[in-house]
């Protein structure tokens, strides 16, 4: 008689054992070491205890923001200044992994306020913008999100109808925004919208309490659970030219923002299939049917082979793109295939994992089930993986194949 397989005997979540079959490691600094051992036991210790009672509840753990600040995670090669702490592009893409092995909701909430409205201050503001906002953004005292996606334009964000008019030395912002992620509740909110007089995109840093802004919660989400994402109106908006990033010209403008991001999401899958590999292998040596562990049978062992050679094929994809963007040769087309194989690679190595649980795997207690619904959502936001497709298959093909 074996003991019970308790989700606490049946995932050690906090270890990653076995999950750096090409001993990744050795290609990392020191300072990125100790970056990915820092958040791996800050995830093992804040994360994990209390993430599963917010994710059914859909509710955002506030009381992780300071820890978060503690951290000092916030910055990364091209946003050193201003507060941020210079760190390499690998040591940014292992904290988003770590982050997300442990809850992607977490990694999520960052990523928006970091790596889009945080970075969009960054590429598109002026000095003064960024002296003004980012010092109060890196020590997480103050919130950002990124409103870019509208109920009518998410793929063909391109073609965004909310507008911009100016008015002497103020701007009229309306429209519709759906999606951003932490907008219920941050202070400041990166809008996206077309000026009326030159057609052209441009960004607005708007605050919460602007009389001409308002965000709805949107309910009933299966997936990044914890994510407060928001259905948004702006009606009449007045916002200063103080307020408008200086950079921001055109859409041209926006996308480089969003390759930046795109190498993070990719290592956010990353993250997501270590944990979901090594709960898979924990719970294969434990669980014991027809009298012997799951894992001598052939069958679960060519799953965990498959998973295994899936996740090391996604590190080695993500390790190379951080060294291309530390010597300054990623393109934004490596970014779209990163995040198109590692997401799609990573959902497939989650729903492997939930098969191995068998039902177990459906619940919340034994964590791979959160895993594989928040993928949904990597595969999804920041350009679908069709859309990846696209654009590396005009680069390769020549041919836009878009409309
Ligand atoms: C959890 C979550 C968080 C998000 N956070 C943010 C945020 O913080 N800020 C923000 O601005 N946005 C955010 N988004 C929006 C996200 O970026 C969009 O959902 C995404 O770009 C897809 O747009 P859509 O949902 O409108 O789908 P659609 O564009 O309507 O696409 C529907 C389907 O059609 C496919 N498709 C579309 N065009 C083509 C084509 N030409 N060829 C082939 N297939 C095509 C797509 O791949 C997809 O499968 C978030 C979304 C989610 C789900």
């Amino acid at each position: 008689m074996t003991d019970r397989l308790t989700p606490e005997l049946a995932c050690d979540i906090g270890k990653a054992r076995g999950t750096d079959y090409f001993l990744m490691k050795d290609q990392l600094t020191e300072e990125e070491q100790d970056l990915l051992y820092t958040v791996r036991a800050f995830g093992e210790a804040e994360i994990q205890p209390v993430i599963n009672d917010h994710w059914e509840k859909g509710t955002f753990p506030f009381e992780l923001v300071p820890k978060l600040a503690d951290l000092n995670i916030i910055g990364d090669w091209n946003m050193h200044d201003y507060g941020c702490r210079p760190i390499s592009a690998v040591g940014s893409g292992l904290v988003v992994a770590e982050l997300a092995r442990n809850d992607t909701s977490i990694q999520t909430f960052i990523g928006v306020h970091m790596g889009l409205a945080m970075q969009s201050i960054n590429m598109l503001g002026s000095e003064e913008q960024k002296a003004h906002y980012l010092p109060q953004m890196a020590r997480l005292e103050k919130i950002g999100a990124f409103a870019l996606t509208e109920p009518d334009h998410g793929s063909d964000s391109v073609s965004l109808e909310t507008t911009a008019e100016r008015q002497g030395d103020d701007w009229i912002l309306n429209g519709l925004k759906r999606w951003p992620g932490n907008a219920v509740w941050c202070d400041y909110i990166i809008v996206f919208a077309r000026d009326v007089a030159d057609k052209q995109v441009k960004a607005f840093v708007v605050e919460k309490d602007n009389p001409g802004y308002s965000a709805t919660k949107i309910e009933r989400k299966l997936s990044l659970r914890c994510v407060q994402n928001a259905d948004i109106v702006l009606s009449n908006c007045r916002v200063s030219e103080d307020a408008r990033l200086k950079e921001c010209r055109s859409f041209v403008d926006v996308a480089k923002v969003l390759a930046g991001t795109r190498n993070g999401v990719a290592w956010a899958a990353v993250g997501n299939a270590t944990a979901a590999y090594d709960i898979a292998l924990t719970y294969a040596e434990r669980r014991v049917q027809f009298g012997k562990p799951i894992a001598s049978n052939q069958m679960i062992q060519r799953i965990l082979v498959e998973m295994l050679g899936d996740l090391t094929s996604m590190q080695l994809y993500v390790l190379r793109l951080g060294r291309l963007i530390d010597e300054g040769k990623m393109t934004d087309t490596m970014a779209a295939l990163a995040k198109y194989y590692c997401t799609v690679k990573a959902r497939d190595v989650c729903r492997k994992a939930r098969d191995v649980l068998g039902g177990n795997g459906i619940t919340l207690d034994f964590h791979i089930m959160r895993h594989l619904c928040d993928m949904e959502s990597l595969v999804t936001y920041e350009g679908t993986a069709e859309i990846q497709s696209l654009i590396v298959g005009r680069h390769v093909s020549g041919h836009s194949a878009f409309v």
